[in-house]
């Protein structure tokens, strides 16, 4: 008897569940993923907030083609000028006001961890801070950010120095000192289902960074390139973080992330010690290529006006008896479905029904709203309806 890809799939791919959704998709084009039989599937999550300008964007697979007629991997980060790095950190420094300089890197959990890196280096200070249920990746350092000890305690020890900050709470503020290197924050909190930070509290929390000389480090990775309607959702705040962390949707589908920062806070990295941060991989060029392309695709197609219209959509037409309300920005918009059971059952019969949806790590009862940016207002509909059928069956 033959075993089938699936059965493969859960004896030789190491699993992170023990309930994987095992979709088995052939292959995606725009805002579609397709299976093994054909079934046609709406993106409602961009591969978790990925591919921000859908599947195999042509100018995105124009750059990649372009680049592999040229040279793929050359040596090692920050050794050879290679061009694709050099157009894409001097491209994002145009558009991002304030960050001069781009240390590329593979995945968010490796901005993170440079970011701790570079904190440390830069200020001479130990602490570290984050907020309560956030999630800043999965590697050991980042971990250490994490504050739910069903996730961090079967591998501490996990880094000295760090503990919590409550949002919205102004006195925990109080926790940011002379010894704090910096404070890792989301203005949009991402994994507790998309929730905007309050104007004021990210201005004070800025303050109080600026005061006791802490660095202020925005994890984007996830509200990043467009998808809360701004590039990245700093911007829509009177708040200029210190330490820009950005991955997932900057490649277009490829994998690439980075740390940025201001010249001065960046340059600590190359001496006591020299190589004060290496990689072979990060900045790869073909990531790169992908990445520029994606970045200007995003520039040319006004972001925030469509997302505007999408996320109205979604908000007006979502109301029912199951759902308690929507949170969010743009399109990181989370349906509150008041039980983990109501939306996991909602989640499946969505996907039955050809619409591809999710849940939040520290929100499972929020159904995940985060389409790609080329969605249209026909296919916001259409979800829409799906999900509402899907609610009515509950
Ligand atoms: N920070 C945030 C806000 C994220 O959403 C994620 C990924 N879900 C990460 C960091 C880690 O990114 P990666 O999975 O690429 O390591």
């Amino acid at each position: 008897m033959q075993i089938s890809q699936r059965q493969l799939f859960l004896q030789h791919v190491a699993q992170t569940s023990p309930a994987p959704l095992l979709l088995e998709i052939e292959r995606a084009e725009g805002n579609y993923l397709y299976d093994i039989q054909g079934k046609k599937y709406l993106d409602l999550i961009s591969g978790i907030s990925v591919s921000n300008i859908g599947h195999r964007h042509p100018s995105v697979l124009a750059a990649i083609h372009a680049q592999l007629d040229k040279y793929m991997h050359l040596m090692v980060y920050g050794e050879y000028v290679q061009s694709p790095q050099v157009k894409l950190a001097s491209r994002l420094s145009e558009v991002i006001p304030g960050f001069e300089s781009f240390y590329f890197v593979n995945s968010g959990t490796e901005a993170t961890e440079g970011a701790i890196k570079l904190a440390r280096r830069f200020t001479g200070r130990k602490k570290l801070l984050s907020f309560k249920n956030a999630y800043h990746g999965s590697t050991t350092g980042a971990l250490s950010l994490m504050s739910d000890p069903y996730f961090r305690g079967p591998f501490e020890p996990l880094l000295q120095d760090t503990a919590f900050l409550e949002p919205e709470d102004y006195k925990s503020l109080d926790n940011i000192t002379e010894e704090t290197a910096a404070v890792f924050f989301e203005f949009i909190r991402a994994e507790v289902g998309a929730i905007p930070v309050s104007r004021e509290f990210a201005i004070a929390l800025r303050q109080r960074c600026t005061e006791k000389g802490a660095l202020l480090i925005a994890d984007e990775i996830q509200t990043g390139f467009g998808r809360t309607g701004k590039l990245f959702s700093f911007q829509d705040y009177e708040c200029m973080p210190d330490i820009l962390l950005m991955a997932k949707g900057m490649g277009g589908g490829m994998p690439i992330g980075a740390f940025a920062a201001r010249k001065e806070i960046m340059s600590s990295l190359t001496h006591d010690p020299v190589l004060g941060h290496i990689t072979t991989f990060g900045g790869h060029p073909v990531s790169c290529a992908a990445s520029l392309a994606t970045l200007e695709t995003i520039l040319l197609m006004n972001p925030e006006k469509q997302a505007a219209e999408i996320e109205t959509i979604f908000r007006k037409k979502l109301v029912h008896r199951c759902i308690e309300g929507i949170s969010g920005k743009g399109l990181l918009l989370a349906a509150d479905l008041r039980t983990e059971s109501v939306n996991q059952k909602v989640i499946a019969s969505c996907i039955r029904k050809g619409l591809i949806t999710d849940w939040f790590l520290f929100a499972p009862h929020k159904l995940r709203i985060a389409p790609p940016l080329t969605l249209t207002t026909d296919e916001a509909n259409r979800a829409c309806d799906i999900i509402l059928e899907a609610c009515n069956e509950v």
